[in-house]
């Protein structure tokens, strides 16, 4: 079978994490299976859908590295891809229910009639769902007795101004696009036995289908775009990697069977399959985001974290021609969870004067008489002749012997000297990118600037 799937957004101005992490299972399992994946943009409801809301999805999927092999910009065999241009096809096959006469007019609208048995989905997460749409009841609400009424079963397919409603639409383009493979959230399950019946009406095999767990917020209700870690376009701005946020959705409703939780673009590709999508729902948690961010910015080269951090680091006024960049780079990148975090942990290697937070001003109150530290660290510095971090540590070793103090005592006065602030990257080799003339004339002007 060649493998097809797709994703099908409604465009709302944002892409939710929930609609990334279906486009991610979507694109995981056509790459997997030597298939393709395609875009479709659901956005008959016009009202809703502007071209700027679909863009905001499309540029999402791209920062993710979810490019799609047919969709708006690749065109395909099956296009158009947006349904508010396909209304030709809907028309044709409004008339194939018409001539089987599986539809009638109520009211302006038209309704599809629902077969009396049972539709059984048969699904790869859910396991089996039966539901016959004509008995199983359908309500709605009644304005004028504020009550729920026993409803007209029959799915209302075409609205009386002429606008197609989701099932129809939502069918007619699985089957024109051959779609083999319907992976969405569980939020559908119980609209697909009206899609089966319609495939039925068609005359069509249905594809298969995979309704997966739905991803809740910490307090385990449904996610809404308020939630941090909701919207995607937060996360280019917070300065997460598009493969970390893949492999953290990934994460979310399924496993690889072993502990591993840390995948690149290449494991996740190797391992992602439909069996282990797990059919509890899912707790999203942003700090093992973060932590599964960090993993990533661990395991990237130099050159690309510095084409990651770019758009960061040009932000800052970090030169991306500086000599000092990569070693920077090199020591932020042990600790950064987050792209953003980069620039303030090497700014003091680039600019010229620092400045103290009032958190490490705070912290050096009270401690060891901050003048005589300072001259003896620099006395003892200055006697350092090869600036690397084995002959610094001896030198600030020195210091503290012969104030007959540990040397931590020594470190975080040294550490606010140098940085202005009392943590961030290994501090030795921050002094030795920042350069002995400048490390030694810092250490010396804390006095002054702490005031004292
Ligand atoms: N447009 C629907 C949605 O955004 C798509 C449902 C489906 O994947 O079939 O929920």
């Amino acid at each position: 079978m060649t493998v097809r799937t797709r994703f099908a957004p409604s465009p709302t101005g944002f892409l939710h994490i929930g609609g990334a992490r279906t486009a991610l299972y979507n694109w995981l399992y056509a790459k997997k299976n030597g298939g393709s994946f395609v875009l479709r943009v659901e956005d008959t409801d016009a009202a809703r859908s502007t071209d700027d809301s679909a863009k905001v999805i499309l540029d999402g999927l791209k920062w993710l590295g979810l490019e799609w092999d047919e969709g708006p910009g690749v065109e395909g065999k099956f296009g158009p891809y947006f349904q508010s241009q396909r209304q030709d096809i809907y028309d044709a096959y409004l008339e194939k229910l018409q001539k089987a006469d599986l539809v009638y007019e109520d009211e302006g609208a038209t309704r599809f009639r629902v077969p009396d048995k049972d539709m059984v989905v048969h699904d790869r997460i859910c396991g089996d769902v039966a539901v016959n749409l004509k008995t199983a009841g359908s309500k709605r609400f009644d304005e004028a007795t504020k009550q729920e009424v026993e409803a007209n079963p029959d799915i209302v397919i075409r609205r009386p101004d002429g606008s197609y409603i989701f099932h129809f639409v939502n069918v007619v383009d699985d089957i024109e696009m051959k779609i083999s493979h319907v992976i969405r959230g569980e939020d559908h399950l119980s609209n697909t036995p009206k899609h089966l019946a319609l495939f039925e009406a068609f005359g069509v095999a249905p594809p298969i289908y995979a309704h997966i767990p739905l991803n809740l917020n910490p307090s385990g209700t449904k996610m809404s775009k308020r939630d941090q870690g909701a919207l995607i376009h937060e996360y280019v701005q917070s300065g997460f990697l598009g493969a970390a946020v893949n492999n953290y959705m990934a994460l979310l409703g399924w496993s690889s069977g072993d502990d591993q939780e840390v995948f690149s673009p290449e494991e996740l590709l190797e391992k992602f399959d439909l069996s282990g999508v797990n059919k509890a729902n899912s707790k999203f948690d942003f700090k093992k985001c973060l932590w599964v961010n960090g993993e990533h910015i661990r395991s990237l080269s130099i050159p690309d974290l510095q084409t990651a951090a770019a758009p960061f680091l040009e932000s800052a006024g970090i030169d991306a021609d500086d000599p000092r960049l990569l070693g920077a780079l090199e020591l932020a990148r042990e600790r950064a969870q987050l792209l953003s975090e980069i620039p303030p942990v090497i700014e003091p290697v680039f600019s010229a004067d620092i400045s103290i937070t009032d958190a490490a001003r705070e912290k050096l109150t009270g401690h060891v008489d901050i003048a005589k530290v300072c001259s003896t660290l620099v006395q003892s510095l200055t006697e350092v002749s090869d600036w690397s971090v084995d002959a610094i540590k001896a030198g600030i070793n020195n210091a503290a012997e012969s104030m007959e103090v540990k040397m931590g005592k020594l470190m975080l006065p040294c550490r606010v000297a140098v940085t202005g602030a009392t943590s961030g990257a290994d501090l030795v080799p921050m002094m030795v990118l920042i350069g002995k003339e400048t490390t030694l004339q810092r250490i010396e002007n804390l006095p002054s600037l702490l005031g004292g």
